[in-house]
């Protein structure tokens, strides 16, 4: 019986290509998403790859939403055994200007709905005696630039999440673990160059060599199949001893 992961926000960017990933690795996946090409994508890569796949367009703004997507996929798959907090949103915004709102969705998609699905997986995960939880958090888990207060504060958050987890899931075999990139060019990355070149006055261009690409001592943007090749090893069996970190891809960001 293949295992089977469910990640969140897998129909557009870094979770796409985690998923695809799991899939050629033999997981049967739950995808998940507001992309409205969603189902399709699900079925494309599960016939691709010659696993199960079943797609939620859950609002991970919406408690019972997640609860929700979580007990469709241990319906479809009998259980979960990894589980990808991926799923995110940005804003971009001075502090004195930032919308409470944009604050409470960030907050919401970014950190409370990874609390929700691990708190709704977490039993089928005992009860199997073996669990992998990996949360997306980001170079801004750990550092902050100016004008993300809510991105750096979830950020931040889903880290102490992670190592708290770690500590709970010890002994029962569930491990939860960061991954912590710098900038990886997906369609949130786009809509920030564009957001950035707003707050910053510069061109695009100028945004991506002097602000985004700045911090990073390699300048290059991350690439997405390194975030999901790490994923797959915090996935295995035999990584259960490896639980409540957060592993840095920033290309040398944090190293300063
Ligand atoms: P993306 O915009 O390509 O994908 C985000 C996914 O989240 C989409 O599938 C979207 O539908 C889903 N989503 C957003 N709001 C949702 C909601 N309310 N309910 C359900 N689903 C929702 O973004 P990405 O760049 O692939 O980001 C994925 C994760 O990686 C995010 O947590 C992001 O913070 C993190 N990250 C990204 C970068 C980067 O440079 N792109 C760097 C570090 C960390």
């Amino acid at each position: 019986m293949n295992k089977a992961a469910l990640i969140t926000g897998s129909t557009s960017g870094i979770g796409k290509s985690i998923a695809i990933a799991f899939a050629d690795a033999g997981y049967d996946i739950m995808f998940h998403g507001l992309e409205k090409d969603g189902p399709q994508i699900a079925e494309k890569i599960g016939e691709e790859y010659s696993v199960k796949t079943a797609f939620s367009n859950a609002n991970l703004k919406e408690q019972d939403a997640i609860n929700e997507l979580v007990s469709e996929a241990v319906k479809e798959f009998g259980k979960i055994d990894i589980l990808i907090n991926n799923a995110g949103i940005q804003h971009v915004s001075k502090v004195e200007d930032f919308p409470l709102q944009k604050w409470n969705d960030i907050i919401a998609i970014n950190l409370t709905s990874a609390f929700v699905a691990s708190r709704a997986v977490w039993p089928f995960m005992k009860r199997n005696g073996f669990g992998r939880i990996i949360n997306i958090s980001s170079v801004h888990g750990l550092r902050a630039s100016e004008y993300k207060s809510a991105y750096v504060s979830a950020k931040h958050g889903i880290i102490g999440l992670t190592k708290v987890l770690g500590l709970e899931g010890a002994g029962d075999n569930i491990t939860c673990n960061a991954i912590c990139p710098g900038y990886v060019r997906t369609p949130l990355v786009e809509g920030q160059i564009k957001d950035q070149a707003k707050a910053h006055g510069l061109s695009e261009e100028e945004v991506i060599k002097q602000v985004m690409l700045k911090k990073q001592a390699v300048k290059e943007f991350i690439p997405e199949k390194k975030i999901a090749e790490l994923a797959l090893f915090l996935a295995k069996e035999d990584s259960s001893a490896i639980t409540g970190s957060a592993y840095v891809l920033d290309g040398g960001w944090s190293a300063q």
